[in-house]
């Protein structure tokens, strides 16, 4: 299956790569959806949507940045041999855009130019009253809740539950789609807002799913790949 893969990319001019949490989870960075998840303190037990929530992140913010550094951050991992791939394919000019799902940085890390964060990212961080901004080291560094010099709450530029996604990051998005003639997804059962609609909107040849498990997608997909995904990147794009 890597070499109909190899075979799909190689005659692609405008490939985009729509990914989620199954990429970053060969760089060892888990889904906080998946296992248990539950986070329980002070006697009280949350769902991980629940502390990642807004208004979670108002009234408990001690809490949600508890929650958030244990779970969200993982400044030791490095990108796998997805990331470096979609890097090479970028760079050779044959793709446009990474959008994705996740909010680690790697695909930045592994040398992509263009990608479109649709969930934000744990490297940009403002101080929710003078608006600085900050790094992930100013939460790495801090306990409890960070702070900046004025003494505002420094708050992760990371979509959190009852929050809208950027506006301009998703037409981003759908411009590149609707101008892709090959879209890859990878890591991603689809089920997730607001990935399902994404993938309605590509009106190119080729649609390629790259996933462990079976998705809704399947039966509209030109070539599905049932293997891990940097391993198949990795044999369909050599370095
Ligand atoms: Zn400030």
């Amino acid at each position: 299956m890597t070499e109909e893969l190899a075979r799909v990319l190689a005659a692609s001019k405008r490939i985009v790569f729509f990914g989620g949490a199954g990429v970053s989870t060969e760089s060892g960075i888990p889904d906080f959806r998946s296992g248990d998840g539950l986070y329980q303190r002070g006697g009280a037990r949350y769902a991980p949507e629940e502390i990642l929530s807004h208004s979670f992140f108002v009234r408990h913010p001690e809490e949600f940045f508890d929650y958030y550094r244990t779970n969200l951050l993982h400044p030791n991992a490095r990108p796998n041999p997805a990331h470096l791939a979609l890097a090479r394919l970028e760079a050779a000019g044959r793709l446009t855009a990474v959008i994705t799902q996740n909010i680690d940085g790697l695909h930045q890390a592994a040398g992509s130019k263009r990608v479109l964060e649709l969930h934000g990212s744990v490297h940009r961080n403002r101080c929710q009253r003078c608006g600085r901004g900050f790094g992930l080291d100013a939460i790495l560094r801090s306990s409890g809740l960070p702070r900046c010099d004025c003494g505002g709450i420094i708050k992760p530029e990371v979509v959190l539950y009852e929050e809208a996604l950027d506006p301009d990051v998703l037409d981003a998005a759908l411009s590149h789609l609707a101008a892709a003639d090959t879209l890859v997804v990878g890591g991603t059962s689809l089920v997730v807002y607001p990935a399902a609609g994404l993938v309605r909107e590509f009106r190119g040849r080729n649609l390629v799913l790259i996933n462990r498990e079976p998705t809704g997608y399947d039966d509209l997909a030109t070539l599905v790949v049932r293997e891990p995904i940097g391993a198949a990147f990795g044999a369909a794009v050599p370095g």
